[in-house]
């Protein structure tokens, strides 16, 4: 047995809490499904908390929200060219994003093609080197947006590659260069609509960032890489139980590559959960500096000697030996514990395949 928690409480005390440090509207962002906590309940509490705007990375994630029923603003994060992508996309209302002139000319394809005036949001490029027109496109974006007047622009945004690194300045060079491209859009006589540009680490660090409006995701789900002045909970854990228990006696290795060997006799419990439950899989950080580089060489070091615990009846218990594929091995010698008993992992749910259930309560 195993399942995800997903306390409803604390979500909505950290949608207050963001909430508090800002007068603008949040996007939720819900990509890799809803940062693990999945596209159906998940958005619909942010609804109820006043969300009204989501944004999703892929088409699959925007047609699920649709068919569960969200009726909200979606918008999609990635600019597209592909023109049967496109189409699903407007077809199900969600709006579209250009961040090429490719892209721009094949929206103008459709929208002529149906005779129907089309909106998108301009993505621009302000140094993450992914999607979006490049500062020195503005001057041809500009001529092409005038020459189109069927395409609306209902937005403008950029993303940022490096917020969640405080100390790094890039953050500010690449809001500089969004705001310089705003304005070029301005005096040309082209509205930009919304403007976004801070993502969770950015919106918590800059407040004055915040512009028309941010794409928040891993703030929601309290699992952040800047610190957490807000408080915000950290939301998800797993639950699964005891499956088996056992006596190994003293010098006995426990698990792969014998990385633990006992060093009394010892009470083991077998629980089936491991790496393929999302158990201490972490995402990396991205910003591969020779500092952020050394950091990650060394938090690893550490971590190798770092105890692991699971919870039982409110008690810490420690994992022995490696972490499996599908088990880990607990130590239950100074613990009252028999199977069946309840273990209450932490997992951030993004790692956390989506056929494993989520429960809301
Ligand atoms: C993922 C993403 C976000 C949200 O990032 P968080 O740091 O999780 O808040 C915002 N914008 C874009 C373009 C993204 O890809």
């Amino acid at each position: 047995m195993k399942k995800l928690i997903i306390e409803k409480s604390k979500l909505v005390d950290n949608i207050d809490k963001l909430r508090s440090i800002t007068n603008t509207p949040i996007i939720a962002t819900l990509k890799n499904n809803g940062y693990g906590l999945g596209l159906d309940e998940f958005p619909k509490i942010l609804e109820q908390n006043g969300i009204e705007f989501f944004a999703v990375a892929t088409i699959e994630e925007a047609i699920k929200l649709r068919e569960n029923g969200i009726t909200a603003k979606i918008m999609m994060l990635h600019s597209t060219a592909i023109e049967s992508d496109l189409l699903t996309l407007l077809n199900y209302e969600i709006i579209p994003t250009i961040g090429s002139f490719e892209a721009l000319y094949v929206l103008d394809k459709i929208s002529k093609e149906n005779n129907v005036p089309l909106y998108a949001q301009l993505k621009i490029d302000t140094g993450f080197g992914r999607f979006g027109f490049l500062p020195e496109d503005m001057e041809k974006l500009i001529n092409e947006l005038k020459s189109h007047p069927n395409i609306g622009i209902i937005g403008t945004f950029s993303h940022f590659s490096c917020a969640f690194n405080e100390k790094s300045n890039y953050t500010d060079k690449q809001f500089n260069i969004f705001n310089k491209c705003v304005s070029k859009l301005t005096d040309a006589g082209i509205e930009p609509g919304i403007r976004h540009i801070c993502n969770s680490s950015a919106f918590l660090t800059k407040l004055h960032m915040h512009l028309d409006t941010s794409r928040i995701g891993s703030a929601l789900v309290g699992r952040i890489l800047v610190q957490n002045a807000l408080g915000l909970n950290k939301i998800g854990y797993m639950i699964s139980a005891i499956e088996d228990i056992k006596m190994l006696p003293i010098n006995s290795y426990v698990g792969y590559s014998n990385t633990y060997k006992t060093k009394f006799e010892t009470k083991i419990g077998i629980v089936p959960v491991g790496y393929l439950d999302g158990l201490e899989l972490k995402k990396g950080q991205d910003c591969f500096d020779l500092l952020g580089t050394l950091r990650e060489i060394y938090s690893k070091i550490k971590s190798l000697n770092k105890k692991i615990y699971v919870e039982i009846n409110n008690k810490n218990v420690p994992i022995i030996g490696k972490i499996g594929t599908n088990n880990i091995v607990i130590d239950l010698t100074d613990v009252d514990a028999k199977v069946g008993d309840i273990v209450k992992l932490d997992v951030n749910p993004m790692m956390v395949r989506p056929d494993i259930e989520r429960v809301f309560e």
